[in-house]
């Protein structure tokens, strides 16, 4: 029924609340760490930041501030912006919020379908599909964007593994039921892994191609990607859930007007790799966060602002995202890098090296 393309509520007043829509400091952090990657890989000439599925935009909005302020630093490379979203009302949400509206609509071009220049006078692109931006060295974020892909359940049975499928319930109009498949389907054979070894499990095949191509675009141009999201490391089992005006809400219930949810599970991300990027993580977001700086930039934020009420706000915000029973533990960062990036962090037993790169920002303690 398109949440994403009809309704698409993110926000306090919408259906679900983001990191990004929580406090400024989380994508100013996010900026930092495009900085810091592109300076411990040399600062190549020109850069790409690629956001997958912005929601209001944000994120982007906060590390374009970043960028910015960081003008000197950043002169003399070559940025632009890709959004890849499939919303025509939340692009046009992201184009008013990035730009002030100064975009040019051209629904003839196959590979962007909306161009502009922001706030801070950058280019910038929306494309329908990650293949549609242009190769070379990018970041790319995706932040709550896997979460929202739709995903395959499976059941296993004394009869092997069986699909869970959605049906229209016989004895209810207009009700709809989950059901098991009667025998294997395409997706029990082709999606499940074999040496499987939980019960049920949700898979998310359109999430696997995002993540090869994205490797494969790491490991050709360079660059790295960073995915933010709720998830597990292949433990969960039945996560599928939904979420209207910031409540759970039955998934099956009135289809298209309610966020339908999976967690994210980030050892199938790992596989979908298939080796041809490095990846790290996933670590929990307060720990992402400590190690990016949130603490002294809470400070500094603190020292400047007069006003209790700003203050109170900023500290209610740092808990919300920080807090182990609020977003802390159950946000994970895992990231995506091209092999060399990794190996060369570890030269430690190789004396040749002369200059070893920087761990990777957040991972490890943040070294500018
Ligand atoms: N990153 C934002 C929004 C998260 S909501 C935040 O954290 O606040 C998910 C976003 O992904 C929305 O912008 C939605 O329109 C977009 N989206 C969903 N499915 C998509 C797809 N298949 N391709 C591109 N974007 C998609």
């Amino acid at each position: 029924q398109g949440y994403y393309t009809r309704r698409g509520g993110i926000g306090e007043s919408g259906d679900f609340i983001t990191s990004p829509e929580i406090s400024q400091v989380f994508g100013e952090l996010i900026g930092i760490w495009c900085i810091s990657e592109w300076m411990a890989t040399g600062k190549p000439k020109a850069f790409q930041l690629v956001e997958l599925g912005p929601g209001r935009g944000t994120l982007t909005d906060d590390i374009l501030r970043v960028f910015s302020q960081l003008a000197s630093l950043l002169s003399k490379c070559d940025i632009s912006i890709h959004l890849v979203e499939v919303s025509p009302k939340l692009s046009e949400m992201q184009a008013l919020m990035l730009t002030g509206g100064r975009v040019q609509p051209d629904p003839q071009d196959e590979s962007a379908y909306m161009k502009g220049i922001t706030k801070t006078g950058v280019p910038i692109f929306w494309h329908r599909d990650i293949q549609d931006v242009p190769p070379g060295y990018s970041f790319y974020l995706a932040h709550e964007f896997f979460d929202a892909l739709p995903i395959h359940k499976f059941q296993r049975t004394g009869k092997g593994w069986r699909e869970v499928l959605v049906d229209i319930d016989p004895e209810v109009p207009d009700q709809l039921r989950f059901v098991l498949s009667p025998s294997s389907t395409p997706a029990t054979e082709n999606f499940i892994q074999p040496e499987e070894t939980r019960d049920h499990v949700e898979v998310c095949p359109e999430a696997g191609v995002i993540i090869q191509r994205l490797a494969c675009r790491l490991e050709k141009d360079g660059g790295a990607a960073l995915v933010a999201d709720y998830g597990h490391d292949g433990t969960k089992t039945d996560t599928f859930r939904g979420f209207r005006n910031h409540k759970l809400h039955d998934v099956l219930k009135d289809p298209g007007t309610a966020d339908l949810t999976a967690d994210v599970d980030f050892s199938y991300l790992r596989k979908m790799t298939q080796g041809k990027a490095a990846t790290l993580g996933p670590i929990k977001q307060r720990e992402f966060l400590k190690n990016m700086g949130i603490d002294l930039r809470l400070q500094v934020l603190l020292q400047n602002s007069h006003d209790p009420a700003t203050r109170e706000q900023l500290l209610q915000s740092y808990d919300m995202l920080m807090n182990p029973k609020k977003m802390g533990d159950c946000f994970n960062f895992f990231a995506l890098l091209p092999h060399h990036r990794l190996a060369q962090t570890d030269r430690k037993h190789k004396p040749e090296s002369k200059s070893p790169l920087p761990p990777v920002a957040g991972f490890g303690e943040l070294s500018l």
